[in-house]
């Protein structure tokens, strides 16, 4: 099976949450099942929350007790769950012993984004981020990737029946929690596969984001595979100080970067969202903001101004609100859209940079980098 079948090892059942459609299709014909069971068992599992093979009532008993042989449902597990103040909620996902990521919700007016992991670490170690400083362990399975928007499916009660008028809890997902999902290609795509899927979650091509620090071959590589949102952390206008924040700029550029995302936006009316995390005194001068905007104004895009969030053993500083105002207003002077992004669910270390989970090995940082995965 192609896309991260991916069997448990315990027990070489088949997670039903790893297969995209077209490998439940597959996998069905595999076990003498018409390919419209795929249909039926997508829509149990992502438009109704079917926790059991049982409730797949439209399925004959006979097929359900012959899936219920050879497949499981089974999701990673919570430990735990906050609350912000602000509404945020983080949840800690244990993966297995010695790993686990964290999710955020971020409830807004008229959506409600879910922050979601890659990758248990990251090693491309970007120097301001909290989960770079950890070190990098292992890629997620799809069905890990999946397990999270399920999971906060089920606890955000977002799998009842509602009319068409009231939007769903979940109507966002980005993936800027931990890890570099360039890195790990096929197990996100596959992933957002089942996100964008009319079986699956039936989520707008524009309301998936992937976040990437500028794997640069597997931008063009996702061009050809999937239409998603695409938001690039670009952190500084100059190669020089770009070297030294996001260090797998010394091997794809800025100029090849941005090469590659004219291509990715190329014949549509896609828009790249640029992020850029504002760091005191580093890369937040009125000049870096000159600077930026002649960088990036011929793309269509929009720019998110991040205020640095802290975190233990690193010596950045937060840009002050005046001066963060002040870049904003130099980059509309060129003609850009740009939004700061309010800081959500710091109280329970939930924003952005801020989520470390738990890595057991934190010595797999070689061979990582711009590394092109299967
Ligand atoms: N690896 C991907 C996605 C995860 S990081 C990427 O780098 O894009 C998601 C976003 O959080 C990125 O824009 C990243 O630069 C930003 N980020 C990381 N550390 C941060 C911090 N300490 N404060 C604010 N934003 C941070
Ligand atoms: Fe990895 Fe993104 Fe953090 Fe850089 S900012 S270390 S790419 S998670």
């Amino acid at each position: 099976m192609k896309n991260g079948a991916v069997e448990n090892q315990s027990s070489s059942l088949i997670n039903l949450y790893s297969l995209t459609f077209a490998d439940l299709k597959e996998f069905c014909l595999s076990i003498g099942e018409k390919p419209y069971r795929a249909t039926q068992i997508m829509k149990w599992l992502y438009h109704k929350g079917a926790r059991s093979i049982d409730e797949m009532t439209d399925i004959s008993k006979k097929t359900r007790e012959k899936l219920k042989g050879i497949t499981t449902l089974s999701l990673p597990e919570v430990i735990m769950d906050h609350l912000s103040e602000d509404g945020t909620r983080k949840w800690l996902i244990r993966l297995d012993s010695g790993n686990s990521i964290e999710m955020v919700y971020i409830p807004e007016d008229e959506r409600g984004t879910l922050c979601v992991s890659s990758q248990v670490g990251c090693a491309l170690d970007c120097s301001f981020c909290a989960t770079g400083k950890q070190g990098f362990n292992r890629n997620l399975a799809v069905e890990e990737i999946i397990g999270q928007l399920m999971i906060a499916k089920l606890l955000l009660n977002d799998f009842e029946e509602i009319d068409n008028f009231t939007p769903r809890k979940v109507t966002n997902i980005v993936f800027m929690g931990m890890g570099e999902p360039l890195l790990n290609y096929r197990n996100v795509v596959a992933a957002m596969q089942i996100m964008l899927d009319d079986y699956g979650f039936g989520l707008s091509k524009r309301r998936v984001t992937l976040s990437t620090s500028g794997v640069v071959p597997a931008l063009y590589r996702l061009k050809e595979d999937i239409d998603v949102a695409l938001a690039i952390s670009l952190h500084a206008p100059y190669n020089s100080l770009r070297d030294e924040l996001v260090p797998i700029n010394q091997k794809y550029p800025i100029e090849e970067l941005l090469a590659a995302c004219r291509n990715y936006i190329e014949g549509s009316n896609k828009k790249i969202t640029w992020e850029y995390v504002l760091l005191r005194d580093i890369n937040d001068r009125d000049e870096d903001a000159h600077a930026l905007a002649r960088l990036i104004r011929n793309i269509p895009g929009k720019v998110n101004l991040i205020p640095f969030n802290p975190f233990d053993g690193v010596d950045y500083e937060t840009t002050k609100r005046e001066q963060i105002d002040r870049f904003r207003t130099i980059l509309m002077s060129y003609g850009l859209v740009v939004m700061t992004r309010k800081t959500r669910g710091d109280d329970v270390a939930a924003a952005c940079g801020q989520l470390a989970g738990k890595v057991k090995d934190r010595t797999k940082r070689t061979g990582q980098m711009g590394e092109r995965e299967a």
